[in-house]
């Protein structure tokens, strides 16, 4: 196993990967830019490197600085954790090359899922079920015959596309050429490569996305799914496991099909494949994500199975601990994701420095972190402050489990998204298990929080309290912001008038 471990990534997940590391006696870097000197992860490794100023193109994006600092610091490997460097097949190639192991797949899986396209003949010839669609082209006549065969609506999306970017829905023909155009114009702008393709639209998806694990020694599992159909601008929000819209038919043929488009690029480490689950139950091959996903403690919670402690075991050569049926799934789990930012405002993030976020405590609820206390959200990094995930005996309870920790995570100084969280878990169509991709924009367009989350006492205590600590504001890596939030001397913890005012 490895001694010392490089982190190249900040926020939540450092943290998350800091802590995996020290359960296993391994030596941690941190990597920090100017922003974070204070931040948690950078208190809690065993070392720190400074990588440059905050703008992640300057600091967390630069590979050969983050490569330099590991050879340096006498690390043997580098986990580069989800966005940033973490599916750049050239960062895992100049690691590789540089004597070092990359804590994911190779290089070569990487490049063969990169492309959704290239990843979509992967799949047509491993016998994978995909959305109905037609190859990318570089001649819009091409595309524009292969539309009518392929009937409206349909989606225009970038073969490098990510992130909902150069994606374009097209309703009418007459509306095709103008929407390839755009499509083009912004997929060159955010990836430099302007190749689309199309596929058909299906109504009213489920986003449902299986994990798998793979080793170098020819053994490939899945850890069964993730339900993500909650989101806001083609990004997630709340997470569930198991998917309420899975048989067990169902599950076992998506099982076996993620199982099957892995070992057809001779995947190995964690990875994710998504699929679309339409109406009539028919599932089909969407992208692969070739890193550790924001979303992978629910699985962590219903397996059992800590994917980051398999990960570095894989990483280091040895074989999986568990085969396929050594995992199972035991009651069910629920992620909501915190954000600082406005639901009632187009979800603009809310920038700022956090005055107190309070951290519900109790049997089967995890927060994974990255801003709290004193932390600052920044303009330059993504505004998620932390994964609230709670794990009950079956759905309905993991759902009022999740309904009492939203009510119990206070956040000071920032707005977030928590109120809305708490009326989306709480509406009767998802409560039913029936959110589809379109829910949150067909029942949260107008939505306005029903509370003030932070009455004005409570800033007033926030800003007293601090006074009284001698202090204008704790940092993170100060003794008592780091302090475990179930710390029972944490005067924060018995802070119920908070409550008083707030209603559902
Ligand atoms: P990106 O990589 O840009 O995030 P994805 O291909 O992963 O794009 O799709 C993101 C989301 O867009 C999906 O979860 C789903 O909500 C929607 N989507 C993608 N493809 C289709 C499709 N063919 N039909 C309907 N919705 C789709």
């Amino acid at each position: 196993m490895f001694e010392k471990v490089l982190i190249a990534n900040r926020g939540e997940i450092a943290v998350r990967l800091i802590r995996a590391c020290q359960e296993m006696g391994i030596r941690t870097v941190a990597v920090y830019s100017e922003a974070d000197a204070q931040a948690l992860h950078t208190a809690l490794a065993d070392e720190a490197v400074l990588i440059g100023p905050p703008a992640p193109g300057q600091s967390y994006l630069r590979g050969n600085t983050i490569i330099q600092a590991a050879v340096e610091r006498g690390c043997q490997a580098i986990h580069p954790g989800y966005g940033f460097l973490s599916e750049n097949a050239d960062f895992a190639a100049a690691v590789r090359k540089a004597g070092l192991v990359f804590i994911g797949p190779t290089p070569e899986a990487m490049r063969a899922m990169g492309s959704k396209t290239a990843a979509r003949a992967a799949m047509r010839t491993a016998g994978v079920p995909m959305v109905p669609g037609y190859q990318e082209s570089t001649a819009d006549a091409d595309l524009l015959a292969a539309a009518d065969s392929l009937g409206f609506p349909l989606l225009v999306k970038a073969a490098a596309g990510g992130g909902g970017k150069g994606m374009r829905i097209v309703a009418r023909p007459q509306d095709l050429a103008d929407a390839l155009q755009s499509a083009r114009r912004e997929a060159q702008n955010a990836f430099g490569d302007d190749r689309i393709y199309l596929e058909k639209y299906l109504a009213e998806p489920r986003h449902v996305e299986f994990q798998v694990m793979g080793d170098q020694h020819g053994n490939v599992v899945h850890l069964f799914e993730r339900e993500c159909s909650v989101q806001r601008r083609h990004q997630k929000i709340i997470e569930e496991t198991p998917s309420p819209v899975l048989t067990p038919a169902l599950r076992a043929a998506m099982g076996a099909a993620a199982v099957q488009a892995a070992r057809a690029v001779n995947y190995t480490n964690a990875g994710t494949i998504e699929f679309l689950v339409d109406r009539e139950r028919n599932f089909y091959f969407l992208e692969m994500n070739t890193r550790l996903q924001v979303e992978h403690p629910i699985t962590e919670a219903v397996t059992g199975i800590d994917l980051v402690k398999a990960q570095l075991l894989v990483a280091a050569g040895e074989p999986l601990p568990f085969s396929q049926a050594q995992i199972t799934q035991r009651g069910h789990a629920i992620e909501c994701r915190i954000y600082a930012e406005d639901p009632a405002n187009h979800f603009l993030p809310s920038i700022g420095k956090v005055l107190r976020a309070v951290e519900p405590v109790g049997p089967g609820v995890r927060v994974d972190a990255g801003i709290s206390t004193g932390a600052e959200v920044m303009l330059h990094y993504d505004p998620m402050m932390a994964k609230l995930i709670v794990w009950g005996q079956n759905r309905a309870d993991a759902l009022g489990k999740m309904a009492w920790a939203l009510e119990h995570y206070i956040v000071l100084g920032v707005t977030t998204n928590i109120p809305f969280l708490l009326a989306v878990i709480q509406h009767p169509v998802f409560q039913a298990g029936e959110a589809t991709t379109h829910f949150v924009e067909e029942h949260f367009a107008d939505w306005q929080p029903a509370y003030d989350p932070v009455p004005d006492e409570a800033l007033i205590a926030a800003a007293l309290s601090d006074l009284l600590e001698g202090q204008a504001v704790v940092g993170a890596s100060s003794p008592s912001a780091a302090a475990p939030t179930g710390d029972p001397f944490n005067p924060w913890r018995q802070a119920d008038h908070f409550r008083l005012g707030r209603s559902r």
